[in-house]
């Protein structure tokens, strides 16, 4: 039986902008995304069935057409006619539902895993094509790196690669709803937007005070105003020094990049003595090497 088991990493915000709301409901976007090495573990085998099958350590995540990896797993197999069957086993490390893209990496990783465990003769580019029907994070999760990502996430450039940091990831216990957020952002309760010309010139010199002191998320203006914890946990992190604290996503994730391990440390102890967190790791970032 053959066996692929691959890494399906998260992602952080280093900046997200809204531009403004399209004609079809969705909000156009600016945003630097970067890859971190917090993954979920997607192991994919074959077998005689003809059907999908899929498996996670987590009992109360769906593992039918609701989730990701199935429907990336079906996709495929219309796709390129694959007529064996698939099996998939996903061990999620990645917060659920914290604005970590988690669900898009895992399906990105289904669709790169799938490819090549059947040898299609697919381009990136290709399962990119196929990844956007199924979520516009998926196209990014399978480019990964430092991106600027545009449109509603799809449309992507890659950047500079990011200077290697350790970051603290502390997720709140709260459940932020992606599409409830977008639903209640005012562009006119923003008050700074991030400069993403700028932002890749710090990312292409290297200067992590630099793009720490200009990291910027337009979607806190909503998140934090809800939940609090969240502006808390950011002056946590700032006051055990961090070079700079961010928002991810839609929330309610915040990181912050630290100089070593050992103040990353510090700092995760100092947090987890203080908060109800259980989901606090620490990690670093993840360039490809493209
Ligand atoms: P984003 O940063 O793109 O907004 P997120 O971190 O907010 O993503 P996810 O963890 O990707 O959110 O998942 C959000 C919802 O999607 C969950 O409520 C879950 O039920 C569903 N879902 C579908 N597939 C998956 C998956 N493979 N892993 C986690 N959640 C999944």
């Amino acid at each position: 039986m053959e066996q692929l088991r691959l890494n399906a990493r998260a992602k952080i915000n280093i900046t997200l902008d809204v531009l403004g709301k399209r004609d079809d409901g969705y909000h156009e976007l600016s945003m630097i995304m970067q890859t971190v090495n917090l993954c979920d573990n997607l192991t994919i085998s074959t077998d005689k069935s003809g059907d999908i099958e899929l498996s996670s350590n987590y009992s109360w995540l769906p593992c039918d057409e609701r989730n990701l990896v199935y429907r990336a797993a079906a996709l495929m197999k219309e796709t390129y006619g694959i007529k064996k069957g698939i099996r998939l086993h996903l061990e999620k490390n990645i917060p659920v539902a914290a604005g970590m893209a988690g669900g898009s990496s895992d399906c990105a990783a289904a669709l790169v895993g799938i490819r090549n465990l059947f040898r299609i003769k697919a381009s990136d580019k290709e399962l990119m094509a196929l990844g956007k029907t199924l979520g516009a994070d998926v196209p990014y999760c399978i480019l990964r790196g430092t991106a600027l990502a545009e449109g509603i996430g799809e449309k992507l450039t890659q950047l500079p690669p990011f200077p290697n940091t350790t970051v603290l990831i502390a997720k709140p216990p709260i459940n932020v709803s992606t599409a409830a957020v977008f639903g209640s952002f005012d562009m006119s309760k923003v008050d700074k937007h991030p400069d993403n010309e700028l932002m890749t010139e710090l990312i292409r010199n290297k200067d992590i005070e630099g793009i720490c002191q200009n990291m910027c998320n337009v979607l806190e203006s909503v998140t934090i105003n809800n939940y609090p914890i969240i502006a808390s946990l950011k002056k946590a992190m700032l006051e055990k020094d961090a070079l700079g604290s961010l928002m991810s996503g839609s929330g309610p994730t915040v990181f912050g990049f630290y100089e070593s391990y050992d103040k990353a440390l510090a700092a995760l102890r100092y947090i987890r003595g203080r908060y109800n967190i259980r989901e606090i790791y620490i990690t670093t970032v993840f360039n490809t090497g493209r």
